[in-house]
């Protein structure tokens, strides 16, 4: 078999390079070992339950994200988060405060003390500072001072990150924010300057599980998708590559010849992958990618066994409160079609940098944790109607101080093998609308050069 791209991974970062090649007429053909596509996409649909227990909603920047799902032709499909989920809550000192994306928000919800938010405000007259490899944590606390760093920042990174804000590297986390201060002397300022936030919150009436089957039917119109098979043996072969796909059910065995391979694995399966010795030499920086395990637990109640109004998006829990629960969205809020009628959804996220053990508690245990978390913070009482473990032993990586240098590795090998190229959450951003953007800007590259 020959194919102009091989595409290993059939995540969102694959379908989304594979569906941007067929929309240019090219061929590809995307392989990935699981018996599905979606990657860590996983939507369980059952009895009126829409349940992500991967990823639950995207984050649109601007219009050109939604024309990339209109393209996927899912204009019809997308649905907006209700405007009240815009609040977020965050747990301090055992209460929950809610926020709306607005500066004057976090200065009246209660969230910092007196003293905490004279600090924040003093943030534009921070003369600029920092450090080639800052942590996520020292940038807070030099420009929002210690009490917004251990209140706002740490449990973003917790929650969207599962990672330990002393651990990660600031500029490779959050790049804008980091920019910001560079740009503009002042984080606030930046953002004042940079007017209004556009950004949209959106999911799929059947759940994300729809995204990934529509980047598919793209990718299918030039190209095919091959689940339940892996690439071994990745070989240079004159300009392009050769592989050896081999079934997962029988062992039955297949060549194929690509002119480019790009790879999506995540960096943490590459060993078991398909590079030789000599490749493996060259990536060695990323043998040492942390991506730390996260157990999801998805619940459906009864609406009268949930005494908080759940008038939000969720809320997430700084590590000085000592909790286990890192976070729990309310996705029946946010989204219709998450609950049936008369009942809430609730998703938790346990486990992270901070608390890997955690996640590998086994189901009573964990259970246990949830019941008693969520009777504090949003006064559950009794047993849930419906429940959903999920687990991740790797989950998210980590952009640490070490993230830099494996980004470099990828460019250098890249510059020189222009024919493979790498992609995905482990590189250039870890969210699902990144995993994309970046998929569809690849896969137009390849097809303009052959
Ligand atoms: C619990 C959880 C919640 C999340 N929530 C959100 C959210 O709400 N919003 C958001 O924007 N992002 C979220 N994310 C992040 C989002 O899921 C990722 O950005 C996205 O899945 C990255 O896509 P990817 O294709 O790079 O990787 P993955 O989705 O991990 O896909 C990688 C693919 O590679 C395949 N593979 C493995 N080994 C091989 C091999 N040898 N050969 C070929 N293929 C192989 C795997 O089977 C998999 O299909 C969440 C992630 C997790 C784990």
């Amino acid at each position: 078999m020959k194919v102009d791209v091989m595409i290993l991974g059939a995540g969102p970062a694959g379908l989304a390079v594979g569906a941007a090649l067929s929309a240019a007429g090219r061929q590809s053909l995307v392989v990935d070992p699981a018996d599905r596509t979606g990657g860590s996409i996983r939507t369980v649909r059952e009895d009126g339950w829409t349940v992500e227990t991967g990823p639950n909603t995207l984050q649109l920047e601007d219009e050109s994200d939604l024309a990339l799902l209109h393209g996927y032709g899912l204009g019809d499909e997308i649905l907006e988060a209700r405007s009240e989920s815009a609040k977020r809550f965050i747990l301090s000192r055992g209460r929950l405060h809610g926020l709306r994306p607005s500066p004057l928000s976090i200065l009246t919800s209660g969230l910092l003390s007196p003293l905490g938010r004279l600090r924040l405000l003093a943030e534009p007259f921070i003369r600029r500072g920092g450090h080639a490899g800052e942590t996520v944590a020292a940038f807070a606390r030099r420009r929002f001072g210690a009490e917004a760093a251990a209140r706002l920042m740490d449990p973003v990174v917790s929650g969207v990150h599962a990672g330990d804000p002393d651990r990660l590297d600031m500029s490779a986390c959050f790049p804008s924010v980091h920019r910001l201060e560079a740009e503009h002397g002042s984080v606030i300022l930046g953002l004042m300057r940079r007017g209004k936030n556009r950004r949209r919150i959106v999911g799929f009436r059947k759940g994300m599980q729809q995204l990934a089957d529509a980047m598919a039917a793209v990718v299918a119109r030039t190209g095919e998708i091959r689940t339940g098979w892996k690439a071994a043996k990745l070989r240079r072969d004159g300009q392009g590559w050769t592989a050896r796909l081999i079934r997962n059910a029988d062992g039955a065995e297949e060549e194929v010849r690509c002119d480019k391979v790009v790879i999506t694995i995540p960096p943490w399966k590459w060993k078991e992958g398909p590079f030789d010795e000599s490749l493996l030499g060259k990536l060695a920086p990323w043998t040492r990618c942390e991506a730390p395990p996260v157990t999801v637990v998805a619940r459906g109640y009864d609406r009268p066994a949930v005494a908080h109004p759940l008038d939000g998006f969720g809320y997430l829990t700084p590590g000085e409160e000592g909790r286990r629960v890192l976070g729990c969205l309310f996705p029946s809020s946010a989204l219709p079609g998450r609950a049936p009628e008369g009942k809430v959804l609730l998703c938790c996220f346990l486990g992270g940098s901070r608390q890997p053990a955690v996640a590998r508690r086994d189901d009573a245990e964990i259970k246990g944790v949830v019941d008693r978390e969520l009777a504090e913070t949003l006064g559950v009482s009794g047993k849930p109607e419906r429940e959903w473990i999920q687990r991740w032993e790797q989950a998210i990586p980590q952009y640490d101080h070490d993230q830099r240098r494996r980004e470099a590795c990828l460019d250098a090998l890249e510059s020189e093998e222009p024919s493979l190229r790498f992609h995905g959450a482990f590189r250039g951003g870890i969210s699902l609308m990144q995993a994309m953007r970046g998929g569809e800007a690849l896969g137009r590259r390849l097809a303009g050069a052959r």
